[in-house]
């Protein structure tokens, strides 16, 4: 996990440390909340045909994600999935989320609201492209039962995960615009351009420089960060011994930097004074390669479904 890479190598003194180890815990927060929906999905039974994506990411004009998608012959439901505790405010013009605890901490997060505008335009783009006509809609859902939702004017219905399945069976319409064979073609159709999210690195995000990041292998054993290459083995201080632990390593890297690295950039990070020994070893990880001689970059491939 990307915020955890950053977390690890970001000096506790460091001015954005406190933002990254927030953005840490509520992204682990936010994945539970979100195994709780796909539960309460997996349990219902829609009485018309329908397929259910899970953690689905296209591109339109840029790439996006949707936490679970649920579509019908008649519409297409996103449901965005949110699990944060104590009184939160969903505040308009402009949007954001205001998360405040019983002692009074107030938090500001990115409003729920804004990200399903912007999901639904997006996938209504995505669809109008290829030629689908079908309507998009969209739903909230708060998983956390310690907490008191102020929606004031947000335009979205709000539902606990318990409401989730009857929201949805209220959807029922008469109206169908797709037939059965078109929903299932659908159903390819979106999962054939679903995509691994090419993530934003995270050094923009926080907009922080390479200097900032501490680098080095870490040890898999004591995690301390700075094992040694010495005789084709990384040994940590306490000499525990790996033949592999670039490799958690270099996706520390990809993470915070983005998904390319060069034999410099290896060097610096990997702490490696060769190199031949670094082309060697980036020769070895099944990175694709773009480009020649001096300009040559390696590039994290796209996993696959
Ligand atoms: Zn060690």
């Amino acid at each position: 996990m990307g915020q955890a890479a950053l977390k690890k190598r970001l000096d506790i003194a460091h001015h954005k440390f406190n933002d990254v180890e927030s953005n840490y815990f509520r992204s682990k927060a936010g994945v539970s909340g979100e195994d709780f929906v796909d539960q309460q999905l997996a349990r219902y039974e829609h009485p018309e045909p329908h397929f259910i994506i899970h953690d689905l990411h296209l591109k339109a004009s840029s790439f996006f994600q949707i936490d679970n998608l649920f579509v019908t012959q008649s519409f297409a439901l996103i449901i965005e999935v949110k699990n944060i505790k104590h009184t939160v405010d969903l505040m308009q013009n402009p949007h954001f989320m205001k998360q405040t605890s019983p002692e009074g901490k107030v938090v500001i997060m990115d409003s729920p609201e804004e990200q399903l505008d912007k999901n639904i335009i997006w996938l209504k783009d995505w669809l109008l492209r290829r030629n689908w006509v079908l309507p998009v809609v969209g739903v909230i859902v708060f998983t956390n039962s310690d907490s008191h939702i102020i929606p004031n004017n947000c335009k979205y219905d709000i539902v606990r995960p318990r409401y989730l399945t009857k929201k949805i069976r209220k959807m029922v319409t008469i109206k169908e615009v797709l037939s059965q064979e078109q929903l299932i073609r659908l159903g390819e159709e979106l999962l054939i351009n679903h995509r691994d999210y090419e993530q934003k690195a995270l050094h923009a995000k926080y907009n922080l420089t390479s200097t900032d990041i501490i680098t080095g292998v870490e040890c898999p054993v004591c995690f301390e960060i700075g094992m040694k290459w010495s005789k084709r083995k990384w040994v940590c201080s306490n000499n525990h011994i790996s033949t592999n632990a670039h490799l958690q390593t270099l996706e520390d890297y990809f993470y915070i930097f983005g998904p390319e690295i060069n034999n410099t950039e290896f060097r610096r990070f990997f702490h490696i004074n060769s190199k031949d020994v670094a082309a060697r070893m980036l020769k070895k990880l099944n990175l694709k390669e773009i480009g020649k001689g001096r300009w040559r970059r390696y590039r994290k491939p796209l996993s696959k479904q």
